[in-house]
């Protein structure tokens, strides 16, 4: 088959690789259908994450049709369309019956080395370096997905790859940012970074009654797109993002305010961006405060929130929202691109 493969600091290959087996009685392996490009790739093709070897399958926001299932996994069907999210879970654990799966307990092979370094693991991610499993991933023709039985979302018959690809990374991280705000109707939403995530956060915003939703970037085709999903927009390059928030806000500030931005964005030209960038490019840190810092200024937002990723949690609302309500995850996608170009 054909996959993408990392072989050191931007450097990714597709490459012709050995099909994948079914090795444990609950895998299964999927025939990708689509597969996206996430801001987290940036940091392995970048060189930032450590794990990584040459020749390791990336890719982990992924879906496809079932073609094999193993022994002991009665949940999924060949034929079934599955989205795979990124983080396997085993189902079982203290972690996963608590609902936790994103630190799952059994699924990282390698958790020694995760602990070791992390303090504890992650749950095993698809194509995310030998720290979190160094499982193959999603950027492929075919994948193993370990755990299967129980790592899938079942796609409804009628929709489409582009409705629902992004329930396996970027939706949910999107709506937790979002849900974590408890928004109010009354409320104005600040959303740093029109990247993937900030898109998603932005329709989250909108979708749970947020007043105004108000994006912040720099990137043209980013902002128009920001405002296609609700958003008035702010480029930080043109006008200033604390002058303009009271503006928008007669004074106040945004109510709520989330941080979308990743780690290899564009920096501001203020002087604390620049030591950010400074302090990231000789490893002394993995994150960009700034925009913490502009929450901070902003005089009414004591309710600031990252962006991260509990997808299990809240797939079977996101799948509602999307079958029945007509939610349009699609406008999230640019560009469609086969798997060697
Ligand atoms: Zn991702
Ligand atoms: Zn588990």
């Amino acid at each position: 088959m054909k996959a993408l493969r990392w072989h050191g600091k931007k450097d990714i290959r597709c490459d012709t690789v050995p099909d994948p087996q079914i090795e444990q009685p609950r895998d299964a392996i999927v025939k990708v259908s689509s597969c996206a490009i996430c801001g987290s790739d940036l940091h392995l093709f970048d060189g930032f994450m450590p794990g990584m070897e040459p020749g390791d399958i990336v890719g982990h926001e992924f879906m496809g049709e079932v073609v094999e299932v193993g022994k002991g996994n009665s949940a999924l069907k060949v034929g079934e369309r599955v989205v795979v999210p990124f983080t396997i879970i085993c189902g079982e654990c203290e972690q996963c019956k608590r609902g936790y799966f994103s630190v799952c307990e059994r699924s990282n092979r390698n958790r020694d080395a995760a602990d070791k370094l992390f303090g504890h693991t992650s749950a095993g991610l698809f194509g995310y370096t030998h720290l979190t499993g160094g499982y193959a991933g999603g950027q492929a023709e075919y994948v193993r997905v370990p755990f299967a039985d129980k790592t899938h979302v079942k796609i409804p018959e009628g929709l489409s790859d582009e409705q629902v690809l992004f329930l396996g990374d970027i939706f949910p991280t999107g709506w937790q940012a979002a849900m974590q705000c408890d928004i109010e109707t009354t409320d104005t939403v600040a959303i740093w970074g029109a990247g993937p995530v900030g898109q998603m956060a932005i329709r989250s915003a909108v979708l749970l009654g947020a007043k105004q939703v108000i994006s912040i970037d720099c990137v043209p085709e980013r902002l128009a797109m920001a405002r296609a999903g609700g958003a008035v927009t702010i480029d930080f390059e043109e006008e200033s993002v604390l002058e303009r928030l009271n503006d928008l806000t007669r004074g106040k500030g945004p109510e709520k305010c989330i941080d979308a931005v990743g780690m290899e964005s564009h920096a501001t030209r203020s002087i604390d961006s620049i030591y950010d960038r400074a302090k990231q490019a000789v490893m002394l840190e993995t994150d960009r405060p700034h925009v913490l810092r502009d929450d901070l200024c902003v005089p009414s937002c004591r309710h600031a929130v990252g962006a991260g990723c509990l997808w299990r949690t809240h797939r079977q609302d996101s799948i509602r929202r999307i079958d029945e309500q007509g939610t349009d995850l699609a406008q999230g996608a640019n560009a469609r691109q086969p798997l060697d170009r």
